[in-house]
């Protein structure tokens, strides 16, 4: 298409969607003066996945002076994580708190489990507050291209009602719908995760033992790639939620409530804390949701977001993406609108800044599929617990932080190796622990009750990436 004089760009910045990403990034342009138009789908509230933060997203919070919102909206204190393994006995777990090594700038020693509805539009009215422009029940239906550039976008409002709307750049943070991608054929599917998941909200779920309330739980299942979470959230409720491979659901020909079910009946702790859960919302399903994006930008556009790449959600990073992808997106934005960089230049800085993290993000993801107990392994020693915490904080954006997540990334894919190159090592995956022979294997044991505050193995045996052995207690 050509751009005719009438069509001149009305806005500095469209932004498709009206998420996290989406939100930040309009908070940002508004609060510098630009005029900025967020196009959403939905009328807010609407529900979502994804109700676990990590805590470097308070720094944004921050930054778009939404803190205190956060804070009046009472959501659920998370102040770190725990996690164990399906035949630990009951109140045998790893915890890890983020308070133990402060963020850099952290006011608070804890992050939130949130409502995503909720959250998601006290976000949108923020960047409304800002001076964006906010438009719900908007749907974008592709971007416009004058040759190469992108220009704008056309929208539905209500079926045959449609209009174009022309603005010097073009963000996509339409999530994992991928707008954009999918409009220019860039999307690529993970080929190796491909994983399925069922969540909902219940109540009647055992709350965490005392001292660990807010605490964000994981139970491993035993199965490949298969985990559960539960989250504590306002009111008694708790978001729980299974995680497994698309194979392992198709084949066993269930139903969702069966299948789950089964999934609970894997770990004995998950077994413990679900037997009075009564479930309160319809469940929520989400499947093959890894993929890749070949190209991050192009002239006239950028996508920030789920819109740019989803890595499976283990360790809560996607808000933590979707927030810091915003941000560095607005630099780049600002740094081209008021004439302080060419456009190309910014935006690859942007591709391989953000690119660079999420990479990190991923070998990390995949080293946990790989090898589950080194991570655990790790957290619990003396010498680099302290550089998988902050790994484990968030926002490896930054040189130091991806720095520091990439050694103790690689300090672990070594260790990995060695391990595997003995067959004898106990480290090994399955090597304890067999691996169940499927959903209806049960650990057996007694189901007596929490234990209290227990954070770690009494006793942990481990051959360094150096090739050392040693033995000592943790706790
Ligand atoms: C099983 C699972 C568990 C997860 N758990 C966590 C977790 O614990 N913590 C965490 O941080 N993340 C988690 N995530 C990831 C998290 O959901 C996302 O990373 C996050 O929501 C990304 O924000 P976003 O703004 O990029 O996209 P979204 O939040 O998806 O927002 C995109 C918006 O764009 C709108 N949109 C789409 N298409 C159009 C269109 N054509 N026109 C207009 N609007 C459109 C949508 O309606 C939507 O509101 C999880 C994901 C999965 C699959």
């Amino acid at each position: 298409m050509r751009v005719s004089e009438n069509d001149r760009p009305h806005w500095d910045v469209i932004v498709i969607g009206g998420g996290p990403a989406a939100s930040t990034i309009g908070s940002l342009l508004a609060r510098d003066g630009y005029s900025v138009i967020l196009l959403e789908r939905d009328i807010h509230p609407r529900d979502h996945v994804g109700e676990s933060l990590t805590p470097s997203t308070n720094l944004i919070f921050e930054r778009i002076g939404f803190q205190e919102k956060m804070e009046d909206a009472g959501f659920v204190h998370k102040p770190g994580a725990a996690w164990t393994s399906p035949r630990a006995p009951l109140g045998t777990f790893f915890s890890i708190r983020l308070a133990e090594f402060a963020m850099p700038g952290a006011k608070q020693p804890y992050t939130y489990n949130i409502e995503r509805d909720e959250f998601d539009t006290l976000l949108l009215r923020h960047a409304h507050d800002q001076g964006a422009k906010v438009l719900e029940g908007v749907n974008v239906q592709r971007v416009l291209f004058d040759g190469e550039r992108a220009v704008g976008v056309r929208v539905r409002v209500v079926e045959g009602w449609e209009q174009d709307l022309f603005a010097k750049v073009v963000v996509d943070a339409s999530g994992r719908r991928c707008l954009l991608a999918n409009q220019l054929g860039l999307r690529k599917k993970d080929p190796r995760f491909k994983q399925y998941s069922i969540y909902s909200w219940f109540r009647g779920v055992e709350p965490n033992p005392l001292g660990f309330e807010g605490v964000a739980w994981f139970y491993f299942l035993g199965l490949e790639r298969a985990w559960a979470w539960s989250l504590p959230l306002r009111d008694g409720k708790s978001s729980i939620g299974v995680v497994t491979t698309k194979e392992d659901f198709q084949k066993s020909g269930r139903t969702h409530e069966e299948f789950f079910a089964s999934l609970v009946n894997l770990n004995r702790s998950f077994r413990y804390v679900m037997r009075g859960a009564e479930r309160i919302r319809p469940w929520w399903i989400e499947a093959d949701y890894s993929y890749k994006v070949d190209t991050l930008h192009g002239p006239g556009w950028l996508l920030i977001g789920d819109a740019l790449r989803f890595v499976d959600p283990i360790f809560s990073t996607g808000v933590d993406i979707a927030m810091f992808s915003a941000a560095f997106a607005h630099q780049a934005i600002a740094a081209v609108l008021t004439g302080d960089d060419d456009e190309e230049r910014a935006f690859k800085g942007y591709e391989s800044h953000v690119s660079d993290g999420i990479e990190t993000w991923y070998r990390l993801i995949d080293l946990f599929y790989t090898h589950p107990h080194m991570l655990s392994r790790y957290a619990a020693s003396l010498q680099h617990r302290e550089d998988v915490i902050r790994t484990l904080q968030g926002n490896l954006y930054l040189a130091e932080s991806l720095e520091r997540a990439q050694r103790v990334i690689g300090t672990m894919e070594l260790a990995h190796h060695l391990v595997m190159a003995d067959p004898d090592n106990l480290l090994r995956p399955g090597a304890i622990e067999p691996a169940l022979n499927g959903p209806d294997e049960l650990p057996t044991g007694s189901d007596d009750g929490w234990r209290l505050g227990y954070t770690g193995p009494a006793e942990v045996v481990v051959r360094d990436a150096e090739g050392v052995s040693s033995s000592r207690s943790e706790n």
